[in-house]
């Protein structure tokens, strides 16, 4: 047997904890992984609310990210001993994720360890990196270069935010940062932003539909007003790239940024990610866009028994950077 946390309802009644598992009690499919590590993102925290907006079916093992070794393989692709990472697809909403010992999952759903990267190293990414890799080849695909003027990261203490500032630093444009949180304007600074902006700025609600064109473009984790600010103040044929709605799923704007500004809205989705865009973002998070704050900076390791208390302080924006789970 080995060790997992379960999440379950019996009779209405919801429990989650560590219990011990047999390889019986896991899911059809094609590869067995010994998971080394996974991560908590903000809908690893949805899935272990009670009443969670994510969860299919239980009882389930969440964790949407794993980075592991195959211990059996049923395909050709992939071999007993080799370093393989998997985020998204169904992972912890309606198949078993990676806060366990061991999972079993398709063999398409998983990809070999990039060159460049360890298996920590990629769940310190996770899919909140992965996310901002995607978002900056999306806004590169674009026309945005480095030299083209401030690039605006909303959220930015967030997993998506953090490595989104680092990244962008590490290719050279200037990054701007916005957050919520007074007290990290040192750790903001130290990932490579060099202008820190309060979320009450980038969140006011303004009659206005378009103001000074501030941005060449922005990463956006955040939705609801402040994509609307950042719609309003992105330079003319700029773009903004969300992927998020912690500040919520609304929007409220008028379409005068994109027919007088020519500005880009660009959706971002990890999780059905065709696989040569995949393929192509985790070999530049092992190259290019691999942060150079990764350890020191960004990542909080934790066992099994320390996950709810951070999938409550995620959900409640209390998090910085991206945590790590150890098995
Ligand atoms: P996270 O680590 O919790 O980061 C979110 C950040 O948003 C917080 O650290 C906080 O940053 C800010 N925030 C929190 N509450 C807020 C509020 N009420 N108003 C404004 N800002 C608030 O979460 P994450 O894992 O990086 O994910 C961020 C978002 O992206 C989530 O909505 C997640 O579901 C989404 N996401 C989507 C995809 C995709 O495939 N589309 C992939 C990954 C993530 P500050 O304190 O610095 O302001």
């Amino acid at each position: 047997s080995f060790k997992a946390f379960v999440l379950n309802k019996t009779d209405g009644q919801f429990t989650a904890g560590v219990q011990s598992l047999t390889f019986d009690d896991l899911p059809a499919g094609d590869v067995t992984v010994r998971v080394e590590y996974s991560s908590i993102n903000y809908k690893d925290g949805l899935a272990c609310l009670p009443e969670s907006p994510v969860v299919a079916s239980y009882p389930m093992v969440p964790g949407i990210d794993l980075a592991g070794v195959v211990a059996e393989s049923n395909d050709p692709r992939f071999e007993v001993g080799q370093e393989v990472i998997a985020i998204g697809r169904d992972l912890g909403i309606a198949h078993f994720g990676g806060y366990a010992e061991y999972t079993r999952l398709p063999a398409a759903w998983l990809e070999p360890l990039p060159a460049g990267l360890t298996l920590k190293q990629a769940m310190m990414l996770g899919t909140a990196g992965f996310t901002a890799g995607l978002s900056i080849q999306r806004l590169e695909e674009n026309g945005l270069v480095p030299g083209d003027g401030r690039v605006l990261v909303t959220g930015a203490t967030g997993g998506v935010g953090s490595t989104a500032v680092n990244m962008l630093a590490g290719l050279g444009y200037d990054v701007s940062a916005s957050t919520g949180k007074a007290d990290e304007h040192d750790y903001l600074r130290s990932l490579g932003a060099t202008e820190i902006l309060g979320r009450d700025e980038v969140s006011a609600a303004t009659g206005a539909p378009l103001e000074g064109e501030r941005w060449a473009a922005g990463i956006d984790p955040v939705g609801g007003d402040t994509l609307a600010y950042l719609l309003r103040t992105t330079r003319y044929r700029g773009s903004v790239a969300n992927c998020g709605l912690t500040g919520g799923p609304a929007l409220t704007t008028t379409v005068l940024p994109f027919i007088l500004r020519g500005v880009n809205l660009l959706g971002i989705d990890s999780v059905q990610c065709p696989p040569d865009v995949r393929a192509r973002v985790w070999q530049r998070l092992a190259s290019d866009l691999k942060p150079a704050g990764l350890a020191d900076a960004i990542a909080t390791e934790v066992t099994l028994d320390e996950i709810p208390a951070t999938a409550g302080s995620i959900l409640a924006g209390a998090v910085r950077g991206r945590t790590l789970v150890s098995l």
